[in-house]
């Protein structure tokens, strides 16, 4: 059955996720704060609204795919939020990277209005979004995941059922510390073997078959940082989101966050020097610069 689904956030993962429930013939109400980002998505066939609650009245499954958590917050729960404007039954798809438990806050307070939240943030990169081949990461009530599901299917094509209201959210942040403190790991030892007189093309060889080895090093990096391309992709100022909210979950919990503090520091500077649009390879051209290699 084709749905009326509405779309908030149409950034670099939210447009393609956007463009693939169009192809998957649903009807589109779409919100950016960006008039272009929504004006391409008006030509590919979606109605443009002018407030996350427009997009609620039209729809009867709404997505959000924004940058933080108070983004998140703001357009579901705040003034002219999703909220005002969804029908009792409606059900949020919320897909961005955020913590588990604004998460489970937002979820809660929309349960009490008759409406539901599905979190399923989103695994892998952006070429992914555009082929509709995401990992899913899904959490929320049973019920409510069942309806979303033909929706979830024009975005990804691998989904993991991680647990009830923000477990979705709980697998991403862990999987993202882990995927970020790596890459920033990666760019320290490399940019030292490349100052020893090594080559990238030495140490991957010989890394291959050693400990050393991981799929940033093997996958992510050459496609962007190795071959001199910083256009994002994963933008500098996300992945510090990620590795911060991770940080401050740890801190909760009781785990002092040695590494993602690390990690945190490295993408902070990055900012500092103003690339925090760009994406993570930014961090291997800075030590290379700095190193003259
Ligand atoms: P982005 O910055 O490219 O896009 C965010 C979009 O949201 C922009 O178009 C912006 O104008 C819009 N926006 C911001 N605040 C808004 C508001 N209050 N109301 C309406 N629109 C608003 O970010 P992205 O790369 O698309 O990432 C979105 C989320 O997905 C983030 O949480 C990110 O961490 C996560 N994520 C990103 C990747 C990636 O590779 N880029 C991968 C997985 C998950």
């Amino acid at each position: 059955r084709m749905a009326n689904v509405g779309f908030i956030g149409l950034g670099v993962m939210g447009a393609p996720m956007a463009l693939n429930i169009l192809k998957g013939g649903h009807s589109l109400s779409v919100f950016d704060l960006n008039p272009d980002a929504v004006q391409r998505l008006v030509e590919a066939g979606a109605t443009a609204c002018a407030s996350p609650k427009e997009v609620g009245a039209a729809s009867e499954i709404v997505v959000t795919m924004l940058p933080e958590p108070q983004h998140v917050h703001g357009a579901i729960l705040g003034k002219d939020g999703v909220a005002e404007g969804l029908r009792e039954g409606g059900i949020v798809i919320e897909m961005s990277t955020i913590d588990p438990q604004t998460s489970q806050t937002i979820g809660d307070d929309l349960r009490k209005r008759g409406m539901n939240l599905v979190d399923s943030p989103v695994g892998k990169t952006s070429e992914h979004a555009v082929t509709g081949t995401l990992t899913l990461m899904i959490g929320g009530e049973p019920d409510a995941i069942t309806k979303v599901e033909p929706i979830l299917d024009c975005m990804g094509n691998e989904k993991y059922y991680c647990g009830g209201p923000g477990m979705g959210h709980a697998m991403k942040i862990t999987n993202n510390v882990l995927a970020t403190t790596i890459m920033v790991a990666n760019t320290e030892a490399l940019a030292l073997g490349l100052k020893c007189g090594l080559t990238l093309e030495m140490m991957q060889q010989v890394m291959r078959n050693t400990m050393a080895w991981n799929s940033q090093f093997s996958t992510a990096m050459p496609k962007k940082g190795f071959v001199g391309d910083d256009s994002p992709g994963f933008a500098i100022r996300l992945a510090a989101k990620d590795v911060r909210l991770a940080c401050e979950l740890e801190e909760k919990i009781g785990i002092e966050p040695r590494i993602g503090r690390a990690g945190l520091a490295a993408l902070q500077a990055a900012i500092d020097a103003g690339y925090g649009d760009r994406d993570t390879a930014r961090l291997m051209f800075m030590l290379e610069e700095k190193l003259g290699v």
